[in-house]
């Protein structure tokens, strides 16, 4: 059977047993079709059925978290931890509390990051997990309790040996803290059974840093390849979170002009470049939407989401030179696209995961944008989350310098395989098909050595 056709049969196979989950139905349909050149240079892959069985995970579990609110109200949500291949490692990935979480979403990206973590050349397996729980709007004892009885089911699926989950949307180290706080009470054992820990109980030094800073190195190892920089460069960046602040930051330190930040609600656009200090104070110490922003400096352009173009986002309707999506999956359109060329954009450097539709990935592509793919260039959060575990089972504590310099080369060395590899493949810079040809190969080669288990 020819390979295109052999593609198109698993995709109908997904669609019919994973009803509704648009955006795993969407992740599977690039891997799988961008590894057509593969498929078709080495016949191993279908030989042992390895496309049938990675797209399943190893195991999903979904459980009932029922908590009590402040009024003394019982609460009732769903959590999810999805182990998808445990090949290369034991299972690793974030946790995201955010009310558009389900199944599909969960599935997506634990699909994900089983080739992301692969790409950090570490022995790491992909998961995801989460909750529809939103922590927006309650209080630090509300927050608590949901993390203690998420942890109270949760805690008999993870292990420093065998799943170590970490943060994502709406899990930072208030949630870690929390979950971990129950996890050791539920065990009696003090582990590395998560990352994203505080400094004082076996975190890692720049593991709060480490997907922004590691998204800037992997644009600037990119933009060196065509002897260029980020040097002055206006960069946009979307969402106002985690990532999207570190992007910031390294942004400055490389030189360049971050001009744009955005969250659920609006879009800044700051002319002269985002004041970092008073984002970090909105964003992570008052936990405020941008409107605060805007409040506090007129001269920045705040944008309402009601006033965002038909079917697109205004931050991406902002002129730059470079664009960093690091907010949502979905975040940037075709219309955005469109803009973008229009405004001359050399590169698009994904921070979050899946940020890009795929119509609006083939316009930037048929129209030369450099387009990075976020399982390599937010890479560098799981990779230093895997710094922590490898800390915690030394028992030892690095600087902030010295996992910094780490971070540096495991992000030059995800780019020079991914590049590398649109290169073996004759699509050189195309960095989609480079991450997903590298990150499956040392994945699928796993799995048949190790048979069918
Ligand atoms: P945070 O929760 O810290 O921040 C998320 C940001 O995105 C917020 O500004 C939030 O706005 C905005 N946002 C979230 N959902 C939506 C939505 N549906 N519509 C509009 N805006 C939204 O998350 P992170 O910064 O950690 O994660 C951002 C992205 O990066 C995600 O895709 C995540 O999976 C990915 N990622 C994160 C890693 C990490 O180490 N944290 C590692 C690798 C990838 P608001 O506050 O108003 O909701």
């Amino acid at each position: 059977m020819p390979v295109n056709q052999k593609i198109e049969d698993i995709l109908d196979y997904i669609q019919k047993c994973s009803p509704g989950q648009d955006e795993f139905y969407q992740a599977t349909q690039e891997v799988l079709q961008s590894l057509i050149p593969l498929l078709e240079q080495d016949n191993r892959y279908l030989e042992h059925n390895i496309l049938e069985s990675i797209v399943v995970p190893e195991r999903s579990i979904i459980f009932r978290v029922n908590w009590v609110d402040d009024a003394g109200k019982r609460r009732t949500n769903v959590g999810y931890r999805v182990q998808f291949s445990s090949a290369i490692g034991p299972y690793k990935g974030g946790l995201r509390f955010h009310p558009t979480v389900n199944l599909g979403i969960i599935k997506f990206l634990g699909f994900e990051q089983i080739f992301k973590n692969a790409l950090t050349g570490l022995q790491i397996g992909g998961a995801k997990g989460g909750s529809n729980f939103d922590p927006k709007g309650k209080s630090d004892n509300e927050v608590m309790r949901f993390c203690q009885a998420f942890m109270s089911e949760l805690y008999k699926h993870i292990g420093n040996k065998r799943d170590v989950p970490a943060g994502d949307i709406g899990v930072g180290a208030r949630e870690i803290g929390y979950l971990f706080g129950q996890y050791k009470k539920l065990t009696g054992e003090f582990e590395g059974v998560l990352t994203g820990k505080g400094l004082n109980w076996g975190g890692s030094r720049a593991r709060k840093e480490a997907t922004g800073y590691g998204s800037v190195y992997f644009a600037e190892n990119f933009l060196k390849v065509y002897e260029k920089d980020l040097q002055g460069r206006r960069c946009t960046v979307s969402g106002s979170g985690n990532v999207a602040i570190y992007t910031i930051e390294k942004l400055y330190a490389a030189g360049a002009v971050p001009i744009s930040c955005s969250d659920s609600k609006g879009t800044i656009y700051h002319e002269k470049g985002i004041d970092l200090a008073s984002l970090k104070a909105i964003k992570e110490i008052h936990h405020k939407s941008l409107e605060e922003y805007a409040s506090l400096h007129p001269d920045a352009v705040y944008t309402g989401v009601s006033h965002y173009p038909e079917n697109g986002h205004a931050v991406w309707h902002i002129p730059c030179d470079v664009a960093f999506p690091s907010a949502t999956q979905n975040e940037l359109t075709l219309v955005d696209a469109q803009k973008l060329v229009e405004n001359g954009c050399i590169l698009v450097n994904e921070g979050a995961n899946m940020p890009t539709t795929p119509d609006a990935l083939d316009y930037l592509r048929n129209n030369n944008v450099l387009f990075s793919p976020g399982k390599a260039a937010n890479s560098g959060g799981v990779a230093t989350s895997q710094l922590e575990m490898s800390q915690n089972a030394s028992m030892s504590n690095w600087s902030f310098e010295e996992v910094d310099i780490k971070l540096r080369t495991i992000m030059q060395n995800v780019f020079k395989t991914v590049y590398d590899t649109s290169i073996e493949f004759d699509c050189e810079g195309d960095l989609v098909k480079g991450a997903n040809i590298a990150g499956f190969r040392k994945v699928a080669d796993s799995m048949i050595d190790q048979g069918s288990v």
